[in-house]
């Protein structure tokens, strides 16, 4: 008897360990730590974040001089011995390695990179290491957990004559994810980008920032956030002072010969900038949006910022791109007979993307389904509720894994197929399974509760599970 007590107890004792084995495997396979209970562990933490950014433009070299002081606090839990960061502007130092197609090299390939002059943590100079797109600083000093951490950067940033999201052409300075930004830590795992020919190889925390722009007074300039001042020196330039507050990330973009259309919508204050011989089809475009943005917080909650823009830049490769509060449309939807119906689409998938990348970030390497697929199911529901389109074909048995990270993806026809055209599958499969109420309860109740935090598929799995009350590993088998 004492024996079959002893095999019983070393069973149950076994098939405990074994579910807290899958349990811990799984939380591990969580790409970011999203709210552990009582204590945050974000890292770094988005509402003990700030940048303090000097940019100056030089236009003759088409060079950017920039200063950036990154206040944070060591949130981690555990002591830092590195800090890594992420320099996209040396994704275009060699012409074999840069994610922009041949043709946005309007005239032939030409370099962009990011130097920096001087790094400082906590009132050190550190030594770093480059790879890449990645900066890797070694703190000789531990940085203890609680204890603030002071950043203070010198750099240098080339921008290439590029059609591109970070380039320059005919006077127009795309400038998106132009400054080193300090990656994300979680579990003792940093989630760093890396250089890809498609896709966002992005992952950010939120922060607050306060940048002022040094511009030559013939250029403007449109950014992430609100303007506070703007002051002329007398030396023929102008200082921009930006303020953006739990901001994903801060893009920049200078212009030349554009003009801009503003108009106040439901309290936003919605702006669209196009080249002056174009501006006429600002006034749809800013009237959209604020129906697009009306719908997206009348559906999921409230649009975050004061502000929303949208710009026609030269850009290839792309569509659209989204900047938290800011968005660019490739000028080719300027041209005369472009697909209205295409460029309607774009606008609302690139304004979906406030809510799934501004809002609640994912990491778009490892997980790029998270934004992309609900980013194209939101933008045809509104073209089909306000234009009247029809849904477009989705095949539900695709065989897609929406697992697949970025880096396992051999082609960008496997990543739309995957990220876009499978994330938007799952949606729609949802709702068949669970009615589009209850879909829009749990985009709602995902959205409020990591809002301004980081997201991975198995925290929204689990609100799907909580909304709909019951177990969808049937579902989710199918998917993952
Ligand atoms: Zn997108």
């Amino acid at each position: 008897m004492n024996k079959y007590r002893f095999y019983l107890c070393a069973i149950i004792i076994g098939v405990i360990c074994a579910f807290y084995f899958v349990y811990a495997g799984q939380k591990d396979d969580c790409p970011v730590a999203s709210n552990n209970g009582q204590y945050s562990y974000l890292f770094p933490d988005p509402m003990l974040t700030t940048y303090n950014m000097e940019i100056y433009l030089d236009i003759n070299t088409r060079t950017l001089y920039g200063s950036t002081v990154i206040d944070t606090v060591n949130t981690c839990g555990k002591t830092l011995e590195e800090l890594c960061f992420t320099a996209y502007p040396n994704a275009f130092r060699n012409k074999l390695d840069t994610p922009a197609p041949a043709d946005a090299y309007y005239c032939g390939f030409n370099e962009g990179w990011l130097k920096i002059d001087s790094l400082k943590v906590n009132g050190s100079k550190v030594e770093y290491q480059e790879a890449g797109v990645l900066i890797k600083a070694l703190v000789p000093l531990d940085l203890l957990p609680d204890k603030n951490i002071k950043v203070e950067m010198i750099w240098r940033a080339k921008i290439p004559k590029l059609a591109y999201r970070y380039g320059s052409k005919a006077g127009v300075y795309m400038l998106g994810n132009f400054y080193p930004t300090l990656n994300v830590l979680s579990d003792g795992d940093w989630h760093n980008s890396y250089n890809s020919v498609f896709g966002d190889p992005f992952c950010f925390h939120v922060a607050s920032y306060m940048v002022n722009i040094n511009l030559p007074e013939a250029y403007n300039m449109v950014s992430t956030g609100t303007t506070i001042t703007q002051l002329a020196e007398d030396n023929g330039r102008t200082i921009y002072q930006v303020k953006a507050d739990k901001v994903r990330d801060f893009c920049l973009l200078v212009t030349y010969d554009y003009q801009e259309l503003n108009q106040e919508i439901t309290g936003w204050n919605i702006k669209c900038y196009a080249p002056s011989n174009n501006i006429d089809i600002c006034s749809q475009v800013v009237e959209q949006s604020g129906q697009i943005l009306d719908y997206y917080s009348a559906t999921l909650g409230s649009y975050p910022y004061p502000d929303f823009k949208v710009a026609f830049v030269p850009m290839k490769g792309f569509h659209g791109m989204e900047y938290s509060g800011f968005i660019f449309l490739r000028e080719e939807f300027l041209n005369p007979g472009y697909d209205k119906q295409k460029i309607e689409f774009i606008l609302a998938h690139e304004i979906a993307h406030q809510w799934c990348y501004a809002m609640v970030g994912n990491d778009q390497l490892r997980e790029p389904w998270l934004d992309e697929g609900l980013a194209n199911w939101l933008a045809n529901k509104y073209l089909q509720k306000y234009r009247g389109y029809s849904q477009p074909d989705i095949n539900y048995q695709q065989g897609v894994k929406l697992s697949k990270q970025l880096k396992e993806m051999r082609s960008s026809r496997e990543y739309y197929r995957t990220a876009y055209e499978g994330g938007e599958a799952f949606w729609y499969g949802l709702e068949q399974e669970l009615g589009e109420e209850m879909v829009i309860k749990v985009l709602r109740s995902y959205l409020a509760e990591y809002k301004f935090k980081i997201a991975c598929s198995r925290d929204l799995l689990a609100i799907i599970e909580k909304e709909a009350h019951k177990d969808m590993d049937y579902y989710f088998d199918k998917w993952f």
